[in-house]
This record gives structure tokens, C-alpha cells and sequence, in this order.
């Protein structure tokens, strides 16, 4: 007998069969009606959100960042949870409406907002976080169009990096953003537009494991809102920290230490207090939130062998999740954890690939993998799917069905 290789342990098992939302998987499967589907576990959101609450000094916001996963039952399920809602498209900015998030407390990031949407987030009175001085421009003249004084914030490419980040998004030359240098002109611009100041978006990168890499970031980032806050037209209302909480992916990573970051953000409260009286302090996560509460789970469709090796052909692949197959960003590809969800432990210590149904040898979800006891009709589980999973993948790839999605 072998225990199942670095599975999460987040969700239970009883009977030798994965519990998700309080059912066998197999169960939860006919519930479904079909395979394959994503399912994420609204009481392992809850629970995270508690923790980070715990960790947090209180006086920090939490932000749940939308691109990580905009199934709109989710996103309805945040909305009770958390203080405000980032965005980065029109399209998530209509499902943040749809839940009763105050519209002051959701902000829309991201280069190249059509001009559209500009009057849509002015019309809705939510935070435009600023990433040019040309978008700055087209707000307040779509503003005063309306007859509105859209809150306007400015998004900062920093003068540093997040060091040990899996994505960089600040330090250098990014399309994300306003090179902090630049900033000071910009905001001496703002006081003469009909523009309501609202304050700094610091975002420097996401996906980091080390605790000393995201306290150092925070240390950077007082220290640049600080400097520009001289410069600003008004009072800084909103002071978005980032984020860039990792969660463990692969064998061997560690996890975030979460106290060490929060005692240390305790530590820089005071300054940070006496620097912005007025400004709401927040985190934006993604990934952090809702990554590990969420599994794939599709359908061994056959089980072939190929001069020694043994593949499980399943009914899922890399048109629902990119970031497994390992075609999401990774430099090396690695296998996200796997189980068979209605046979967790093994019989046996056969090796197994798990692939999807597409044409192409990337498509492949499992690579050599102790699963080699699976059957035609069993259920392969991939863990840490809840972020980044179906809307990061190219559903249209040779157009096989979609697949469903469920809070449970
Ligand atoms: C993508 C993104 C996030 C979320 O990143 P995670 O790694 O999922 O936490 C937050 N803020 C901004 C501006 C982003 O672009």
C-alpha cells in the first residue's frame, strides 16, 4: 500500500474516495451528470479567509483578486468574505456587480482599457486604477462627458523587484503600470482634471513562496507610496499593498510562512498609520484564496500501454487546464498533484502518464506518476486547480465539450 503522492490533504477521505462538499467523489460525480468538471470548496474558502484574518493585522483590507477564478457563484460566495474586489476586465467588473460589493470598494486594473470600459467603470463609481498617463487623459474627459469625478488611483511599476517571484509584474520596464519616477509629474497633471485622487496601486509580482522576499516588498512599497504621497493632489484614500501570496504547486515547495509576513506588516503599522491617516491599507490575492480549494476531475477513458509505459487516457486535458499540462508560464514542466479521487491509496506501485483526448503531446495532465492502479471509468483528481484553471485555457482547442464548473 502507498499513500497518495503530495496530495494536498485539504480535503478528506473515507472509504478510500476522495470527500468533496461532503460527498464521495464518485457520488458527487453522478450529481454532476458528466465529466470532466472543476468543483472548489466553499468551506476551504471560508477557512482560508480566516486564516489570513488571524495572521493580518485587522486594519489591512482583503481584496480578492477575480482573474484567479471568476465562476460567479464564487465570486458572489467572496463578496461575504472580503473587504473590496480587483478586476481587469469588463467582463469581471459586471460579475463584481452582480454581488453586493459596494462599488467603492472594487478597483479596475490593467494596461489598455478601452475607452468603454473607462465610461463603464466611471458610470458604476468604481476605483480606476491608472496604468498610463494617456488613460489618465481619456478618464477625465469621459468623466466630465458624464458629469462625473471618476475615483482615480494610480498604478505604480516600481523602481524594485519581488525577489523569488514566480510572475514579475513591477521593477524594470513593465506594461504594468506608471515608472515611479514618472509619478510625480503625472500626479502634479491629476490636480488640474477633474479627476477625484484615490490613491497608489503597488503591485510587484505574484506566485512567492518566501516570506522574506514579500516583507521586503512591503517594506519597499511604504516606503514609494510614502515618497509620492508628497506629490499628490488629495489625501491617499486606498493604498493597494499588492500581494503575491504563493501556494505550494509542486513536490518539495514549501509553504508561505503566513504569520512571519503578518507579524511583520504588524510591525510597519505604526509608521504606515501615522504616513496615511486616511488611506484603507489592502491585500489583493488570488491564487491564495481560492487555489487550493478547487479540483479538476476527469474520466479514465482508456488505459493504453506503449513499449512499457502506461498512459491513462482521460476525458480531460489542457482545453480546461492549461496550467497542469504545464503550458501556463512554467519554464519546466512539473506534475501538479494527482490521485485517482475514487481510489486514493494504490494496490500496486505501477507508474502511469495521464493525458487528455487532444492531439498534441502536450497535452499530457500526469507525467510517470504512481497511479498506474487506475481503471477505465475512475476518476483522476488534480489538486490545486481552484486559480488559473478553465477561464486560463484555450477551451476552443479542438472543440471538445466544456466542462462544468460547481461550488459545493
Ligand atoms: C493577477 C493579479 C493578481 C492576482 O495574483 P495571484 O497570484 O493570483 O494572487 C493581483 N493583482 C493584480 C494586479 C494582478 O494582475
Amino acid at each position: 500500500m502507498s499513500t497518495p503522492v503530495h496530495a494536498p490533504h485539504l480535503f478528506p477521505v473515507a472509504g478510500n474516495e476522495l470527500v468533496v462538499g461532503g460527498l464521495p467523489l464518485s457520488r458527487l460525480a453522478e450529481r454532476v451528470g458528466r465529466t470532466p468538471f472543476y468543483a472548489y470548496d466553499r468551506a476551504l474558502i471560508t477557512r482560508r479567509v480566516a486564516e489570513l484574518r488571524a495572521a493580518l493585522p485587522v486594519d489591512v483590507h482583503l481584496h480578492y483578486a477575480i482573474k484567479a477564478n471568476p465562476m460567479p457563484a464564487l465570486v458572489q460566495h467572496m463578496a461575504g468574505l472580503v473587504d473590496g474586489f480587483d478586476l481587469a476586465s469588463a467582463g469581471e467588473m459586471k460579475i463584481a456587480l452582480d454581488t453586493p460589493m459596494a462599488p467603492d470598494k472594487i478597483s479596475f486594473a490593467g494596461p489598455g482599457k478601452s475607452e468603454a470600459e473607462l465610461r463603464q467603470a466611471a458610470a458604476a463609481g468604481i476605483v480606476v486604477n491608472l496604468e498610463s498617463e494617456l488613460e489618465m487623459e481619456r478618464l477625465a474627459r469621459l468623466g466630465e462627458s458624464l458629469g462625473l469625478r471618476p475615483r482615480a488611483a494610480v498604478r505604480v511599476n516600481p523602481d524594485f523587484e519581488l525577489k523569488s517571484s514566480g510572475m514579475k509584474m513591477g521593477g524594470g520596464p513593465k506594461q504594468f503600470g506608471v515608472d515611479a519616477e514618472r509619478v510625480p509629474a503625472m500626479l502634479a497633471r491629476m490636480g488640474e482634471l477633474p479627476l477625484a485622487f484615490h490613491g497608489f496601486h503597488i503591485f510587484s509580482g505574484s506566485q512567492n513562496l518566501k516570506a522574506e522576499a514579500i516583507m521586503e516588498a512591503q517594506r519597499n512599497t511604504f516606503d514609494l507610496a510614502r515618497r509620492l504621497a508628497a506629490h499628490a493632489p488629495g489625501p491617499v484614500r486606498l493604498l493597494n499593498l499588492g500581494g503575491g501570496f504563493g501556494i505550494p504547486y509542486f513536490p518539495g515547495e514549501p509553504r508561505l510562512d503566513l504569520p512571519a509576513v503578518g507579524e511583520h506588516l504588524s510591525g510597519l503599522m505604526p509608521d504606515a498609520r501615522r504616513a496615511f491617516p486616511e488611506a484603507e491599507l489592502v491585500i489583493e490575492l488570488g491564487r491564495y484564496l481560492v487555489g487550493e480549494a478547487g479540483i479538476y476531475v476527469a474520466r479514465v477513458v482508456d488505459r493504453k500501454e506503449s513499449r512499457g509505459q502506461v498512459f491513462l487516457v482521460t476525458d480531460g486535458g489542457l482545453h480546461h487546464h492549461l496550467s497542469a499540462s504545464g503550458n501556463f508560464g512554467q519554464v519546466i514542466r512539473k506534475n501538479y498533484p494527482l490521485v485517482v479521487g475514487n481510489r486514493v491509496r494504490a494496490d500496486s506501485e505501477a507508474i502511469a502518464s495521464v493525458v487528455g483526448p487532444l492531439c498534441t503531446p502536450l497535452d499530457l495532465l500526469g507525467d510517470k506518476m504512481p497511479l498506474g492502479h487506475a481503471r477505465v471509468g475512475d476518476l483522476i483528481v488534480v489538486f490545486q486547480s481552484g486559480a488559473y484553471g478553465l477561464t486560463a485555457s484555450p477551451t476552443a482547442f479542438l472543440g471538445h465539450p466544456a466542462a462544468v464548473e460547481l461550488l459545493v
